[in-house]
């Protein structure tokens, strides 16, 4: 009764946008789906997941945090690892991106953010995971607008919300500009995590995974030249890679004989010399300077991981 009547309460409109685009109803990523991170996966256990599965047993100065902050350079996994905690927890998932809200939403994005929280409080336990956090929670400037400064201050209330109620939410954000970000906010998203690029095991595990859907031949010497060929390469760009060196072979055949290929079999195996080809011209998308300036934040401000 008391939840119906607090649904009845909300705004209807931004009710439906919630429903229809902001939750998502099967994110589906498991654990096992993302490669490498190990540290980070033992801090989402202890910090998300143990607290979320066993209420009882994180109370008082076990309590667990409310506010996550995910940064670090784009394509390395921030995103599955939210679906995947949300997975694991069976929670309800409410994903949005900040730049859609404040370019989309602008106006209303103010009463959007407070039926989002509302909803999710409903639907506890919930994981609201807001990517691209900085473009609403960037430092006070003198360009940022009334309505800006408006949506950044009703998400701090909420969030202080959640810290004082009874409901389970969790909020999730994720950065790749982590030094914009506005002290206020900073200080409630209490544990900061960096996923930063993913070392070499982890990109022969990811590689590993893509070229199984293909045939290919390489020897394990140059596979493993491939890995260390890759040093820098965020999962995202390993992903365009793959895909790209599995195309080679495709490639190669006229495209009046496409038509006539009787099966996958047909065509031939990936070779390292695809990969040494498609190398040239996918490039690292984040330059070593990047990497640096999130190693001088995170000694800063960063977390333990
Ligand atoms: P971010 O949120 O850090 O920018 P995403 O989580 O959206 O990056 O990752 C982009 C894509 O790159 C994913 O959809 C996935 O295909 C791949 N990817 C990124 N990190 C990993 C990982 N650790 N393991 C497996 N795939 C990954």
């Amino acid at each position: 009764m008391e939840r119906k009547a607090t649904i009845a309460k909300l705004d209807q409109k931004m009710a439906q946008v919630i429903m229809e685009t902001i939750l998502d109803r099967g994110p589906g990523v498991k654990w096992d789906d993302i490669e490498g991170l190990k540290d980070v996966k033992q801090a989402l256990m202890e910090n998300i997941i143990y607290p979320q599965l066993r209420p009882e047993l994180f109370t008082g100065l076990r309590s667990p945090t409310k506010g996550i902050l995910l940064y670090g350079p784009p394509g390395n996994g921030k995103t599955l690892l939210a679906k995947a905690v949300a997975t694991e927890c069976r929670s309800t998932f409410f994903s949005i991106s900040a730049s859609a809200l404040v370019s989309k939403y602008m106006g209303e994005s103010e009463k959007l953010m407070k039926t989002l929280f509302t909803l999710a409080a409903i639907q506890s336990p919930s994981i609201i995971f807001i990517d691209e956090v900085d473009s609403m929670l960037t430092k006070r400037n003198a360009e940022e607008n009334e309505a800006t400064r408006r949506l950044k201050t009703e998400f701090l209330i909420q969030l202080d919300g959640v810290g004082s109620s009874n409901t389970r939410i969790l909020v999730i954000a994720a950065t790749n500009r982590p030094y914009d970000l506005d002290e206020a906010a900073l200080r409630r998203l209490t544990k900061r995590i960096y996923i930063g690029l993913p070392d070499a095991e982890a990109r022969a595990g990811l590689m590993r995974k893509l070229m199984k859907q293909v045939d290919s031949k390489l020897s394990t010497y140059e596979f493993d030249q491939v890995v260390q060929w890759t040093e820098g390469y965020s999962s995202a760009d390993l992903n365009s890679l793959c895909k790209e060196a599995a195309m080679e072979p495709i490639r190669e055949i006229p495209p009046s004989k496409i038509m006539e290929l009787r099966s996958p079999s047909s065509v031939r195996k990936v070779q390292v010399g695809d990969f040494q080809k498609v190398l040239q011209f996918i490039r690292p998308s984040v330059s070593k300077g990047t990497i640096q300036e999130y190693h001088n934040w995170h000694k800063s401000c960063g977390g333990p991981v």
